[in-house]
């Protein structure tokens, strides 16, 4: 097999078992990937509440090379299946260790992390469940010399006992927005993390046409960048959130995820800058219009892997019951950025409900439809110049691409990208 591996690691908490199966070519023509892929596999795989598994699936281009094919698909079963796209380069990780798919099933008895290198291990990290996954991280890549920590990629949660649900996953350093749901699952699982190191190469059908086809890509991307970048930011002005650019016109270090030439992460102090939908979340939802307090309660969101998505929701729910006049002592006003972290640090508060939960408790139920509409409206808003975004982002995604490729590289480059890189031609 060519662009793929080929491959699915399985690995069985409860059981110890662990085992490499083969991917079967057509299902991986008709599923190339990302969450198309982890979809499919739920499905096949039945997963529900009481067979709950964790799915990681690689895109197909992760690892290739081919510019912004960073994102791989991860899915679990929470009401439903749930998938989210994983920035960085845990998806080209997965594929440098050979494989395609990972499927963790059954539940540690024991706080656990996994260790994919050379080898795979289920390791017992008992003592360290209360860490934070910057702490984690750093523990773990303790154990090797200085070139293989970094190698090291790594998703893992925070304190499950102080902070769920609103913890959220964290890769490398970078706390991953919507991921709450997927949180629970590790949690459940008693997985605190999983770390990956490869040293498999790729290998693609047709090389040198797949590498004419980046040099030319890249080359134009050169002439483009600076229209870009001035386009990305109208956009964020378009959807009114002007503490997005006050914040990314700082200075700050430039961070890009596998083979990306647009760099659109920002860190400063060797910590992440939200992205545009935690900026949306703190700004928008929460109401924190000071930069300085942005960025600090940001802070405490990568420290401690809390969601900023779930976070926002939930924060922003509990300012809404206190407008409705429904507590004589409202919960949480716009803005009060100590007060939420507060109400963060006291498990047993209000904030620490599922946003949807304290929505339905409340009757505020519409309101929580309409907090989540405004964030797939936000979606919708960026990518409103792209032509036919709709079809095209499940294409993109199955393929392992970031959705801002779409205003650099033409769709149909991506495809032949595709098709350089495996052999196949994309089926339907
Ligand atoms: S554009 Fe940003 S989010 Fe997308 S792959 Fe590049 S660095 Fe990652």
């Amino acid at each position: 097999m060519t662009g793929w591996q080929g491959k699915l690691l399985r690995i069985n908490l409860g059981s110890g078992l662990i085992e490499t199966e083969l991917l079967a070519e057509d299902l991986l023509e008709s599923y190339p990937g990302g969450c198309a892929l982890a979809r499919k596999l739920a499905q096949l795989e039945n997963i529900s509440t009481e067979n709950n598994k964790i799915i990681i699936a690689a895109g197909a281009l992760n690892g290739t090379g081919a510019p912004a094919a960073a994102f791989c698909g991860i899915a679990g079963y929470v009401d439903d299946v749930v998938c989210v796209s994983l920035p960085l380069h845990f998806g080209a990780e997965i594929k440098f260790c050979g494989y395609d798919v990972l499927i963790i099933e059954g539940k540690a008895d024991g706080w656990s992390y996994i260790l994919i290198d050379e080898d795979v291990k289920i390791l017992p990290i008992e003592e360290l469940a209360d860490l934070n996954p910057l702490e984690i991280e750093s523990i773990i890549r303790s154990a090797f010399d200085q070139w293989r920590a970094s190698e090291t990629k790594i998703i893992s949660i925070g304190d499950a006992e102080k902070f769920s649900p609103l913890l959220g996953l964290v890769t490398d350093g970078f706390v991953v927005n919507y991921t709450a749901k997927l949180a629970s699952v590790f949690a459940e699982k008693h997985l605190k993390a999983i770390a990956l190191r490869g040293i498999f190469d790729l290998k693609l059908a047709r090389p040198s046409e797949f590498n004419q086809l980046i040099t030319e890509a890249i080359k134009d991307f050169r002439d483009k960048q600076k229209n870009f970048e001035e386009k990305f930011y109208n956009i964020f002005q378009k959807v009114n959130i002007p503490l997005f650019s006050r914040i990314y016109a700082n200075e700050a270090e430039k961070i890009a995820c596998f083979g990306c030439p647009i760099a659109c992460l920002r860190k400063k102090k060797e910590k992440f800058l939200p992205d545009f939908i935690a900026i949306y979340c703190l700004n928008r939802m929460m109401g924190i219009n000071s930069i300085q307090e942005a960025l600090s309660l940001y802070d405490f969101c990568t420290q401690e892997g809390i969601d900023p998505v779930a976070l926002g929701l939930s924060a922003r729910i509990l300012i809404e019951l206190g407008r409705s006049g429904k507590f004589e002592t409202p919960p949480l006003r716009a803005g009060d950025k100590k007060h939420i972290l507060h109400l963060l640090k006291d498990k047993d508060s209000l904030l620490h409900k599922k946003a949807n939960l304290l929505a339905k408790e409340y009757e505020m139920e519409s309101e929580f439809k309409e907090l989540e509409d405004s964030l797939k409206r936000i979606e919708k808003i960026i990518f409103s110049d792209i032509d036919g975004y709709d079809n095209k982002i499940k294409v993109i995604d199955a393929l392992g691409f970031c959705p801002y490729i779409l205003y650099l590289f033409p769709y149909e480059l991506l495809i032949e990208m595709y098709q350089a890189a495996t052999g196949k031609l994309l089926k339907e």
